[in-house]
């Protein structure tokens, strides 16, 4: 979909989401926190899909759920429609979560056993006071037509259905109540490659129709590509790489992302015999504890001395519309800088708990 010129739907500013570590059996000492977000600001415009994509642990899924306010933020804002939902209540919010749904990446956990299929997608139409009994009926057959399963399938329960099958339950779900912006929790993780293909083209008929706006999480750069209008790219809790689809994939510029795709296989055997991957040193740092200045100079085969450690680099323009955080991007770009060997580096992890003080 073209989305040139299209308003912010969502807007990301500084966002921060920690999650607190406790520690002490008598008093719940707060000694640290697991920064799963920290700075992200992004924005997701109207009618596009932005892919988000990292390695598992990066906050993705975390990004998600706080654009969708399940978490608080600790900082930050978060902007829908130009409105701050940063700071609003359960019953502020209970209008708004209408318009914001989530599809989950396991169709198996996701969906109730116990429930009949009509009822799983009928529930946010009675939850939002869109339908009675009668309607809710009739609407839900209609949506379960529209993701491409038979109107009797309402009757049957989870458990009758295939993979693929409940995740076009889920979408059924999701779109009930006529949202219009969709979190899609890397929905075809869980399921056969043959089928994934069915749900992204699904997904993509769906926003047509719909009107939707995407954001699609997913750890597959092969996958986020295909669906994707823009793409944002994750690292320990921060966005380092953000481009158009298109872009990202030509002329990758951040080492992270120009790592992930060294090892995406190319359908040419003569490229691919020729292509080095570019093998990434050690694994993620704890984001309890996670690397000064550049988060990603521990792994990094570009890391240069000094600036690299204390430097902290913003999100930055290289070329239009396509931002990166990397103090040697341009350098990298032209060949100046090149890769070499990284000495895997060792991973305090968690902090220590704060023992406890001795009875006096
Ligand atoms: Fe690598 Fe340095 Fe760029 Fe960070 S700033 S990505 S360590 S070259």
């Amino acid at each position: 979909m073209t989305t040139d010129g299209a308003g912010p739907l969502v807007e990301l500013d500084g966002l921060k989401l920690y999650f607190p570590i406790k520690s002490g059996i008598v008093l719940d000492r707060h000694v640290g926190d697991v920064r799963a977000v920290d700075d992200v600001t992004l924005t997701i415009r109207r009618g596009e899909t932005l892919g988000l994509v990292g390695e598992s642990g990066c906050g993705k899924s975390t990004v998600g759920r706080t654009i969708l306010r399940l978490y608080k933020p600790t900082g930050g804002r978060v902007v829908f429609d130009g409105r701050d939902i940063t700071s609003l209540g359960e019953s502020e919010l209970r209008p708004l979560r209408r318009r914001m749904q989530m599809v989950f990446q396991d169709p198996f956990a996701s969906l109730n056993p116990r429930h009949s299929v009509g009822r799983i997608v009928g529930e946010p139409l009675r939850t939002h006071g869109l339908a009675g009994r009668r309607d809710a009926a009739s609407r839900v057959r209609e949506l379960l037509v529209t993701v491409g399963l038979p109107a009797d399938a309402a009757t049957r329960y989870p458990h009758e259905f295939s993979g693929g099958q409940r995740q076009r339950i889920g979408l059924a779900r999701a779109l009930a109540v006529n949202p219009d912006f969709v979190v899609a929790d890397e929905p075809v993780s869980a399921l056969d490659v043959s089928i994934q293909a069915q749900i992204i083209n699904l997904l993509e008929r769906l926003q047509e129709e719909f009107e939707l706006t995407y954001l699609f999480i997913a750890h597959d750069l092969a996958v986020v590509r295909h669906i994707s209008d823009r793409i944002a790219v994750m690292y320990l809790g921060t966005v380092v790489e953000v481009s158009t689809a298109e872009a990202l994939y030509d002329e990758p510029l951040h080492p992270y992302t120009i790592s992930l795709l060294s090892a995406v296989p190319i359908p040419d055997p003569v490229v691919e015999r020729e292509r080095e991957a570019i093998l990434l040193a050690g694994d993620v740092p704890s984001p309890a504890n996670p690397p000064p200045a550049c988060r990603f100079h521990t792994r990094c085969p570009y890391v240069q001395p000094t600036r690299c450690r204390d430097e902290v680099p913003r999100l930055r323009n290289l070329t239009s519309g396509h931002e990166v955080a990397c103090h040697w991007a341009e350098d990298i770009r032209d060949g100046r800088v090149k890769p070499h060997e990284v000495e895997p580096v060792f991973d305090p992890g968690m902090p220590e708990p704060v023992p406890e003080p001795p009875p006096v």
